[in-house]
């Protein structure tokens, strides 16, 4: 007989029945189910899936990832963006491998580098069991509309309200599976649009559904204000090989490599820095576009991404830290999104 409460109960059940029967799900080793829960933060799974089992089988344990260079990290990592976390997974591996035996409880895991308290009660509750609730943007979405709660979840109150609440409704016998159960149930039923309440298990229980207005929650105190710019990208190839640069530590795309870039908040501003540029290299160089225009979204930013490119038979000594990559090496340098998607069209070009 189950001594959980009943939306403890009728989650599991459901679990059992509908939940995604997905790799991370078979396993109950730490490893693992870190490297998992790290590729999936901001990412859909379908996209994580394959992510995971090339990772997994090229780093089956932290010594294997620990004795990896960066370089080879980030080339296993191309795609997923993000990429500090990368940097802190390969970080986090080298502390684990000079531990006699992994941590067990969320709060060791926690010391490790990148790991929240999200990841942290991931890996402890289902690798080792402890009856620690996890809390992220699924499981938010699930307990403040089930509950109505009110309080606005990206308020320090309305979130560790959130927290009371999923660890007062985990069932200390069962963690790995309420975790598991929940976070599922958000990402398939209880979605932030279109949630599927004419069949959902909760609904007459549901306080948000029974006040007819689940989209309502959960509430926020503010709304994100996305900011629209402007990004020209100029590849500039020589007989040496195309320039590239390594971005700086900090910012978005951390340590990546891209092409001269221009940054803007209009078109006409990025295209009069880049020209400035180009003419700096040769006064009458007359650019090609690469690719047509394309939109890539940030969490904070939408950037309208256009690419030209440059070629000359002329050797020229790349300045401001770029330097020449030849296009048989490409694959060896972890890039941008966008960056690799025309780093595509290049590459047609170039074999044309
Ligand atoms: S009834 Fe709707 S809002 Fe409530 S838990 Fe189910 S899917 Fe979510």
């Amino acid at each position: 007989m189950w001594s959980y409460m009943p939306f403890a109960q009728t989650l599991i059940h459901w679990y059992q029945r509908h939940g995604r029967d997905l790799p991370w799900r078979h396993t109950r080793n730490p490893w693992h189910i870190l490297a998992s829960e790290v590729i999936l933060q901001q990412t859909q799974v379908k996209q994580g899936w394959d992510y995971y089992l090339r990772f997994i089988e090229r780093f089956p344990t932290p010594q294997a990832m620990a004795d990896a260079n960066e370089e080879e990290v980030m080339t296993y990592w191309q795609g997923l963006g993000y990429y500090s976390r990368a940097r802190h997974l390969h970080a986090a591996a080298k502390t684990l491998a000079t531990m006699p035996t992994m941590p067990q409880t969320a709060a060791d895991w926690q010391r490790l580098p990148g790991v929240g308290p999200y990841t942290a009660a991931a890996v402890a509750s289902i690798a080792f069991g402890e009856a620690v609730a996890v809390v992220d943007g699924n499981v938010c979405r699930v307990l403040s509309r089930h509950f109505a709660m009110d309080g606005p979840i990206d308020t320090t109150a309305g979130l560790r309200d959130i927290r009371h609440m999923a660890q007062t409704q985990l069932p200390p016998e069962a963690p790995a599976a309420f975790n598991q159960a929940i976070m599922d149930f958000g990402a398939t039923v209880c979605r932030p649009r279109n949630p599927e309440c004419d069949t959902c298990p909760l609904r007459l229980s549901c306080q948000a559904f029974l006040q007819g207005r689940p989209e309502a929650f959960p509430i926020k105190a503010r709304t994100i204000r996305i900011q629209e710019r402007h990004l020209i990208y100029l590849f500039v190839l020589t007989p040496d090989g195309l320039w590239l640069r390594r971005r700086p530590a900090d910012g978005i795309w951390p340590g990546l490599f891209e092409p001269l870039s221009f940054e803007a908040e209009t078109f006409d501003e990025a295209e009069r820095q880049c020209l400035a540029v180009l003419h700096t290299l040769t006064p009458n160089a007359q650019p090609a576009l690469l690719a047509k225009p394309f939109i890539h979204q940030l969490t904070h930013r939408k950037l309208h991404c256009s690419a030209l490119w440059w070629h000359t038979d002329t050797t020229l000594t790349p300045t401001n830290g770029f330097q020449a990559v030849g296009l048989a090496h490409l694959d060896d340098y972890a890039t941008p999104v966008p960056v690799t998607r025309l780093l595509k069209h290049l590459s047609t070009i170039t074999k044309a």
